[in-house]
């Protein structure tokens, strides 16, 4: 099923081809508007409507688009936040304000170890996104909303769209102001904006709601590093 990128409403199907160059895109039945004009868009016009937090445009990709390729995505994600990660452990000695923001885990960092720092940051991106799926599911239980709405494929998809705010990062490799405090803010809240814009698409929960679950997922993704670190060193693995 599809859905239309205006309120949400499944519909059966978007648009009808009376012949190979003639399509008749077809309206949505509860708001009257078309159920999804990006359809006959230029993809450069839909990345604009994403990059603009546009709600319709996320329900397009999610619901209405065939996304194979997410896999590939989050191999980007997860090699961009361990360079991130390499080159803070790197220079943490050198740089007053990471000194400061890492220092409660300067012991626990003993090793920056490219292996070590690629498995804890893939532990990191899965407990994020497995945390903020379990509260979602949690919530989808004590307080349903429309069932046909609350699918766990369409929410990791979803994070994993939302999460892909922090690839600017690598336009500061080139900038030459590699995670540097003022840039890396930036990108860092328009991250948040993203994952915010496209977990409200896919769950339909209230702002509360989804700033809460996307809260506690975030702290648990910072988290999570030190705690892999503490039980290797417990395990005596490092
Ligand atoms: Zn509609």
């Amino acid at each position: 099923m599809y859905q239309c990128v205006n309120c949400g409403t499944q519909v059966e199907e978007l648009y009808r081809q009376y012949s190979p160059n003639v399509l008749k895109l077809l309206k949505c039945e509860t708001c009257g508007h078309l159920a999804d004009m990006y359809i006959e868009y230029d993809p450069v016009i839909i990345l604009v409507d994403l990059l603009l937090l546009e709600k319709r445009a996320y329900r397009h990709l999610l619901y209405n688009c065939d996304l194979k390729a997410c896999w590939k995505l989050v191999i980007i994600l997860w090699l961009v936040e361990s360079f991130r990660n390499l080159y803070l452990c790197d220079n943490e000695n050198n740089n007053e304000y990471i000194q400061s923001w890492r220092s409660l885990q300067r012991n626990l960092d003993a090793h920056c170890n490219l292996y070590l720092i690629l498995f804890k940051t893939a532990i990191a991106l899965a407990a994020f996104v497995a945390v903020v799926i379990l509260l979602t599911k949690v919530k989808w239980y004590f307080y349903p909303t429309d069932r046909t709405k609350c699918d766990v494929n369409h929410l990791t998809k979803g994070l994993i769209i939302g999460g892909s705010g922090k690839l600017l990062g690598l336009l500061e490799i080139i900038w030459g102001h590699i995670f540097s405090a003022p840039h890396y803010f930036l990108i860092l809240g328009y991250t948040l904006l993203c994952l915010f814009t496209v977990y409200s698409v896919v769950s339909n929960n209230r702002k509360l709601e989804s700033l809460i679950i996307l809260g506690t997922g975030i702290t648990v993704y910072s988290y999570t590093p030190d705690i892999v670190s503490a039980t290797l060193k417990t395990l005596q693995f490092i």
